[in-house]
């Protein structure tokens, strides 16, 4: 196992006793030059950005016996299914590890700045306890609006549900197990009622700058804008426009375009590059995460524990339900 943290070692030895497996964990990000040290083990299991290897390498892989590899992240970009197919290896990956996790780090951007803290803690910190100005809506009397609503966008809309908001959603899919809770509406819809407003769609061509300065030209002046998704999916330019310019109210991000090399890395003493999250950051009524809303204690045991029993699975020659194949 590699790119493993001290927060999985719990799971990791629960996991591995469960189904009787032997495991090393290594701290780092597996590299090929990592290849010669997998003699005698099954399966490979990754955690991390960036491609694993040429097709040459998955090669090299099988050769010394690696016949599974374990992603247990959702994301399998950094795996060469053809040629790991080419060379009998199986992939994994978790497709849900806790949809909750981001929906509660959803919720909480939306609170933080609903109750404008992020002002109130700017003027505690010049020795000014006043509130004046900072009188906030309550939940249950505002429309929250999701754009993307799959495994997290469900999460999210049911926990706004269960605060009274009033809920409307857009998504090409209707999930007749929402239809208590919301109503799906289409885009410029969503964008000129909700007043809060909510992305969770995949990142792909279709959805790149899905928020655009068009979009945040729509909205109320009042809106809030949450990004929890991926950074590209709004415009992180025209976001920038539409808070300076006081087309809406407020944002909250835990995903920024660029921020790779940023988020998740301690850049204590060095530049920061990426000059418009600095921006951001200097605002107060933007909040940020640096991409941590997956991060929660339920999902880190679930990522795990299914990456084992992925493995568990496959060693007994039967077919995983999280297989990817090219
Ligand atoms: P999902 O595939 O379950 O759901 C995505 C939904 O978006 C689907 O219902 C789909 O029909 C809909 N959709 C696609 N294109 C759309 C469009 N143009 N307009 C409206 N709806 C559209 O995905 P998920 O697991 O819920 O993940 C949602 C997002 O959250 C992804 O971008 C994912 O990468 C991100 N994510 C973020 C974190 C984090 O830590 N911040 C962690 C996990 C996932």
């Amino acid at each position: 196992m590699y790119s493993v943290r001290p927060d999985e070692q719990a799971a990791i030895k629960k996991n591995a006793a469960e189904i009787n497996a032997t495991v090393t964990t290594v701290a780092h990000d597996f590299t090929p030059a990592d290849i010669s040290s997998l003699k005698g083990a099954d399966v490979l299991c990754l955690a991390q950005h960036g491609a694993i290897g040429t097709a040459e390498d998955y090669a090299k892989l099988a050769a010394i016996g690696i016949k599974h590899i374990a992603l247990r992240i959702t994301g399998y970009d950094i795996i060469d299914l053809k040629a790991a197919q080419a060379n009998g290896i199986k992939v994994t990956n978790v497709p849900a590890y806790s949809p909750r996790s981001v929906g509660e780090m959803t919720l909480t951007h939306a609170m933080v700045l609903l109750r404008h803290l992020n002002e109130s803690k700017a003027r505690m910190l010049q020795g000014d306890f006043s509130w004046g100005g900072l009188e906030a809506d309550e939940i249950h009397t505002l429309t929250v609006g999701i754009i993307g609503v799959g495994k997290i966008g469900s999460a999210v809309a049911r926990l706004f549900d269960a605060l009274g908001a009033t809920i409307i959603a857009n998504d090409p899919i209707h999930r007749p197990e929402l239809s208590d809770i919301l109503t799906y509406v289409d885009k410029d819809t969503l964008l000129k009622t909700a007043d809060i407003v909510t992305v969770h769609t995949p990142l792909d061509d279709t959805t790149h700058h899905l928020i655009d300065a068009d979009a945040f030209a729509k909205m109320k002046n009042t809106a809030i804008f949450l990004n929890c998704a991926r950074g590209p999916i709004s415009d992180t330019g025209a976001l920038i426009n539409a808070l300076e310019t006081k087309q809406i109210a407020a944002a909250g991000i835990d995903s920024i375009e660029d921020e790779n090399g940023i988020f998740g890395d301690n850049l204590k003493g060095q530049d920061v590059p990426n000059p418009r999250l600095l921006k951001l950051l200097q605002m107060p009524n933007v909040s940020v995460s640096p991409h941590m809303a997956f991060y929660t204690k339920p999902a880190v045991e679930n990522m795990v524990a299914i990456a084992f029993h992925d493995a568990d699975v496959i060693a007994q020659g039967q077919i995983s339900e999280h297989e990817v194949t090219a």
